[in-house]
């Protein structure tokens, strides 16, 4: 008989750092679990990663990179551009999008090779589902996002609720789901506007009907209707292991997710621990998306004008703008009030901090997990994406955050003159952070929410024993299939 009982699975994400970094959370939460682990990874997003996987290997965890050559000069990325973040603009997708399709063959070496038991890949690596159905075992889908956002896009799609509709302006309800929740034609994503993403959209979605399940970064208690909505009406079974930041323990890997980060972390702890309980605000936007300039000031203002504390993480479209976009004097006024981070923060490290006591996001789904887990409520400003879904089941459903009041989608570089106004920035976050009743009903509703979170993913929480019957099923898998036995 074989020698060999441990489970080894594959990981295969998406090229943006919103999708790797939970993919890559996902892997050492299985791999805490006693499973070897193995993350495919291109050469310049692994020389991100290796620091933080290096580590976990050191303390014991078998997880390991896998590093596969990016074909990007061959699909007519310059080089170094090896995701999305690292576009100067939205017109490289495509050839991104390219170049992925071009690692179908790597990921069948990959797997004669290394003969995984299993393979988790994002949704957007579409052929994950061929090449394990050629190689029988059985393909995870991972979409980076919540039950909720999958439940409305199927609605949309199913019903089109937006055809009947005169103004882009006017509201109209999501129908079939179990909250009464509106949306604008503005709102939507490209998935119902144009055709090509549109066909993509229906792509991923054969690929996910013929894998053996998904992977969500999310858990039970926090959208209970929308998982059982997601099972009846897709039909496909569904795992809830996360929120995978939660597995990020101690400070070092906090800071080290993703992207090295610009500023020291006992810099940003120093000044928040001289912070009072819940006083500071923490803006950022994600990963990927920038503002333009005239957008940037007027939040500056806003946020001088409300009068709150605040860490603000800053990312400019031209590198030349980080230092001139702000008013005059701006970062002197704000001495010991605000901080300004360039380019990237340890976020979660910054989000547990005590201090931290409301969070404007963009909304990405691991930014609102990563706020949820830390108990703090929310402004917020999707801009792209499914973030106008996570922007009502923040402020809808869960009912701890309040719109900022984006009126449409955009692209991840915004270069659209002004979004959101001053006026309306200082408005949300004095009523978000101040004293009044309101922002205190969403802090406690955010608390306990955050409590339950980690519940979730502790021995006996429900993430922590869906995970335990998903690997004994995978052994069991690997106990039973045909080549297997025939060993
Ligand atoms: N992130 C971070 N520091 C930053 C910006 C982002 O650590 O300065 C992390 C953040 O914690 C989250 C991820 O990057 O895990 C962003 O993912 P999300 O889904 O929120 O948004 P996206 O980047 O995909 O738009």
């Amino acid at each position: 008989s074989e020698a060999n009982h441990q489970l080894h699975i594959l990981f295969f994400p998406y090229f943006a750092y919103g999708h790797m970094i939970p993919i890559i959370d996902m892997a050492k939460l299985f791999a805490a679990r006693g499973v070897k682990t193995t993350i495919i990874l291109t050469p310049v997003n692994a020389s991100v990663f290796s620091s933080s996987i290096d580590r976990e290997r050191s303390l014991g965890l078998d997880i390991h990179i896998q590093v596969i050559r990016f074909p990007g000069a061959e699909a007519g990325l310059p080089e170094g551009v090896e995701s999305i973040d690292d576009m100067t603009s939205p017109e490289m997708l495509p050839k991104l999008l390219a170049a992925i399709k071009m690692l179908q063959q790597p990921l069948e070496k990959l797997i004669q090779q290394h003969r995984p038991d299993s393979i988790v890949a994002d949704s957007l690596i579409l052929f994950a589902t061929e090449v394990a159905i050629k190689y029988c075992i059985p393909r995870f889908v991972f979409h980076g996002t919540s039950f909720y956002a999958q439940c409305v896009d199927e609605s949309l799609k199913c019903h089109r609720p937006y055809m009947g509709i005169t103004s882009d302006r006017e509201a109209f309800l999501v129908p079939g789901l179990p909250d009464k929740i509106e949306m604008t034609r503005l709102q939507l994503s490209d998935i119902f506007k144009s055709e090509r993403m549109a066909g993509i959209w229906d792509l991923v979605r054969d690929a996910e009907q013929r894998s053996y399940g998904i992977l969500v970064n999310s858990f039970n208690e926090l959208e209970p209707a929308y998982a059982m909505h997601y099972d009846k009406v897709m039909g496909k079974r569904a795992w809830a292991v996360g929120p995978v930041s939660l597995r990020n323990r101690d400070n070092i890997d906090k800071v080290q997710r993703g992207k090295k980060t610009t500023i020291s972390e006992h810099a940003v702890l120093n000044w928040l621990d001289t912070k009072e309980l819940d006083s500071v605000l923490y803006i950022c936007f994600g990963s990927m998306a920038r503002f333009s300039k005239a957008q940037l000031l007027e939040i500056a203002v806003g946020l001088e004008d409300s009068g709150i504390s605040f860490i603000w993480v800053v990312r400019t479209i031209k590198k030349e703008e980080e230092e001139s976009f702000l008013p005059t004097g701006f970062e002197d006024r704000m001495e010991g009030k605000g901080l300004i981070i360039r380019e990237w923060a340890p976020q979660v490290l910054i989000l547990d901090h005590p201090a931290v006591g409301g969070f404007m996001t963009h909304c990405g789904w691991n930014s609102t997990l990563e706020g949820l887990s830390a108990g703090v409520p929310m402004i917020t400003w999707p801009m792209f994406g499914e973030q106008f879904h996570n922007e009502n089941f923040i402020t809808q459903v869960l009912k701890v955050g309040i719109k900022v009041g984006v009126e449409k989608w955009s692209s991840w570089i915004d270069t659209e003159d002004v979004q959101v106004k001053k006026e309306k920035i200082a408005n949300v976050v004095s009523r978000l952070m101040g004293d009044g009743e309101e922002g205190k009903h969403m802090r406690m509703r955010a608390k306990e929410l955050g409590e339950k979170a980690k519940e979730a993913v502790e021995q006996g929480g429900s993430s922590y024993e869906r995970l335990t019957a998903l690997i004994q099923e995978l052994e069991m898998v690997k106990n039973t299939s045909p080549a297997n036995v025939a060993l």
